[in-house]
């Protein structure tokens, strides 16, 4: 099992962070639109959306931390690109220029 040198812990990190908020919709929508109410598949699919946002934190505290400074992203890692401690790009590290 090989691991692409170039991909950063921080793009790892995304990329199950998006994995996980899908199924956590998922399986959120699912147990509202196709459970019967109080029933145990409910209950299952509620506490799998539960354990997905866990999974969520948890995997974001670990992974998504700035390649240059350290510093953790853990709200909007779906959306940042630059770190909004240092100004450097999450995924590469590199300095990014000045913004418009
Ligand atoms: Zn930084």
């Amino acid at each position: 099992m090989e691991m692409k040198p170039h991909v950063s812990g921080y793009e790892r990190g995304r990329n199950i962070v998006r994995v996980l908020v899908v199924l956590a919709i998922i399986l959120g929508v699912a147990a509202l639109m196709f459970t019967q109410e109080n029933s145990r598949e409910q209950m299952l699919l509620v506490i799998g959306s539960a354990a997905c946002v866990v999974g969520v934190i948890v995997v974001a505290r670990l992974l998504c931390v700035c390649p240059h400074c350290g510093k953790r992203i853990v709200s909007g890692v779906l959306v940042l690109r630059v770190c909004p401690k240092c100004r450097h790009d999450l995924l590469t590290g590199a300095k990014v220029k000045k913004q418009r």
